[in-house]
Order: structure tokens, then C-alpha cells, then sequence
């Protein structure tokens, strides 16, 4: 239903900052959702610690910079000062970190944790890292610093992206309200297909996709493009909210799509990019 309000709040995206804070926490638990423990493909990894009191995440496609050990097993943390991030002296080592979701938080005291979701892949700091994480390895994250909200009441939504995405098309489905959503999804393979399927909780309105392609992890977002470009949206192209992530190169056809068809309001992002480390959305 549209309400008088609504009507009157044009639908866009406005940019929200938010105060760097850094906190330390430990691994509470570590668990597999598409893998084996040996082998894994998508794990879920909850932290516990006091410094997570009163962490919060206001945009669905938030990101925190999530801080791990590396190889040698030293976590190097950063440095926030009044201007941001500290850069370490010369000579000193650099902290390393990855971007991540917030996918869920809460509790006081030594029992606030901080739930994050991670893509399991070869050679990726943060990847390599969850492989071996144990319960009590110390951690630490840094933000938000920011939040991209939607600003009015979409009339309805394509939520697509490969399983970096997953946690932002799960926070996204949460308010979208009964409106009529397309949800795509890119999969490697039938497991992951089913983890998808039985992790999406579906709100009334909204149809489920799952495309595989056994060469999502070399970066081919082919399948996903195809479905995306030839999605239409369920009413006015000016009136809904289109979302997109997933390796770099969908950036292209998806923003090429959208203004085809007139859609105003959307994210079309790299969540990471074949052969870059470190990789670093535009924002
Ligand atoms: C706003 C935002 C939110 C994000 N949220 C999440 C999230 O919630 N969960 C999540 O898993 N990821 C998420 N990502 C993506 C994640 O930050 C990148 O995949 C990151 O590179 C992973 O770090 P890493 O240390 O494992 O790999 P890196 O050390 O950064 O990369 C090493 C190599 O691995 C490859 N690589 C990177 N990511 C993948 C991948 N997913 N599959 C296959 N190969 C890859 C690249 O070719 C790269 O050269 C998000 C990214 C952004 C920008």
C-alpha cells in the first residue's frame, strides 16, 4: 500500500557517515555451510568480545574491514586517530584486512558478538585464514564508516549477486515488505545451490533464482548477466530498487540494463575482482 508519506518521499539513495570505531574480538564459532570442515566453500564465523557493545549497521550493503591474522599468525591492528586510519611508520608492519558484511549483531558486555559470512576461495588472505580459525583466535574489526540508505518506500526490488552478496540480499530481503521482489543468486555448484535455498528466508512477494556456474571462482558472472539483463522490473522502472554484486565485470552490463530501462534508484558493485588482492568497491 502506498501511504500519503510515501508519495511525497521521492524513492532515492542517500549516504549516512558513521564514526570509525576498531574493535578486537575472539572466534566464538566457525561453522561450514556449503564444504566440508576440510574443504570449505561458505563458512559463518560469529565473534564475541565487550568492544563489540554497541556495534551497529544501519545500510544492508554496509561493509566493516574485517582484521586476521596472516600466515605467520600475527594480527597487526590498525590505528584509528581523530583524522581515521593511522598509516604505520615506515618499517612497521601493515595491518591487512578484507571487506565484510555485517550479517548480524547484539548482546552486552563479554557477550556482544558480531556474525560475518565468508566465501571460501584459493589464496585469499581472509579465506586462508577462516580455513584454520579456531574458537578464541583473536580478531578485529573496523566500521562501518558508512551506510547507503534508501530514502522512500521501493514498489519493488531485484536483490542479484553471486555468495559475497548473499549477507546484503539477506539484509535487503528483510524490508522489503511484501513488495514484489526478483532475488538471483550465482552458485558453483548444486550444494551451494541448496545452502541458498535453505539460508533465504523468502518474504511474501519475493521469487527465488539460483544460477550455477562452475566458474564463478575464476570470475565468470556470465549466467548472472544474462539473467539480469533480461529482468524487467514489476511496475514503474523509476519506482524500485535494484541491487547488484558480485565479481567486477557484472558491474557493466548491469548498469548498462538499468539505464535501458529506466531504473533510477540502484547499486551496481564489484564486490571483488579477479586478480586484485585487496580489491576496494567504488563507493
Ligand atoms: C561492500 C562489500 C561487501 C562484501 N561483503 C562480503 C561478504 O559478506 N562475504 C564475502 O565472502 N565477501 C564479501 N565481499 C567480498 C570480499 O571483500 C572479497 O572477496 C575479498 O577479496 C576477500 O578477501 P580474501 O582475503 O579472501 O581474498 P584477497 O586476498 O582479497 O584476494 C586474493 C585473490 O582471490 C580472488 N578472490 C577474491 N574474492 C574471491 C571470491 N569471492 N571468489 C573467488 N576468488 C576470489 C581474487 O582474484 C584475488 O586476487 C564484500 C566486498 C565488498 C566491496
Amino acid at each position: 500500500m502506498t501511504t500519503v508519506a510515501d508519495a511525497q518521499t521521492p524513492l532515492s539513495l542517500v549516504r549516512r557517515r558513521a564514526e570509525l570505531v576498531r574493535r578486537v574480538a575472539t572466534v566464538e564459532s566457525v561453522t561450514t555451510l556449503a564444504g566440508t570442515a576440510e574443504a570449505p566453500r561458505y563458512v559463518r564465523l560469529v565473534l564475541r568480545g565487550a568492544e563489540l557493545e554497541g556495534f551497529t549497521s544501519a545500510g544492508a550493503d554496509d561493509h566493516l574491514r574485517f582484521f586476521a591474522p596472516g600466515a605467520d599468525g600475527v594480527l597487526v591492528l590498525p590505528e584509528i586517530g581523530p583524522d581515521g586510519p593511522v598509516q604505520p611508520a615506515p618499517g612497521q608492519p601493515r595491518p591487512v584486512s578484507r571487506e565484510y558484511t555485517p550479517v548480524a549483531w547484539g548482546g552486552t558486555g563479554e557477550d556482544a558478538t558480531l556474525t560475518l559470512e565468508l566465501v571460501v576461495h584459493a589464496g585469499g588472505h581472509a579465506s586462508d585464514w577462516v580455513v584454520g580459525a579456531q574458537p578464541g583466535d583473536t580478531v578485529a574489526v573496523g566500521g562501518p564508516r558508512g551506510s547507503m540508505l534508501i530514502e522512500g518506500t521501493p514498489a519493488w526490488y531485484l536483490l542479484a549477486g553471486d555468495l559475497t552478496a548473499l549477507p546484503a540480499i539477506r539484509r535487503h530481503l528483510a524490508a522489503t515488505a511484501g513488495a514484489p521482489t526478483t532475488v538471483l543468486v550465482l552458485v558453483a555448484g548444486e550444494e551451494e545451490a541448496a545452502m541458498v535455498s535453505d539460508e533465504l528466508v523468502l518474504p511474501a512477494g519475493a521469487s527465488l533464482r539460483v544460477l550455477v556456474d562452475a566458474d564463478v571462482a575464476t570470475g565468470s558472472t556470465a549466467a548472472l548477466a544474462e539473467a539480469v539483463t533480461s529482468w524487467t522490473p514489476p511496475g514503474d522502472p523509476a519506482a524500485g530498487f535494484a541491487f547488484v554484486a558480485a565479481e567486477q565485470s557484472i558491474v557493466a552490463p548491469a548498469k548498462a540494463r538499468f539505464s535501458v530501462l529506466g531504473v533510477t534508484t540502484h547499486v551496481a558493485k564489484g564486490y571483488w575482482r579477479l586478480g586484485d588482492d585487496e580489491h576496494h568497491a567504488a563507493h
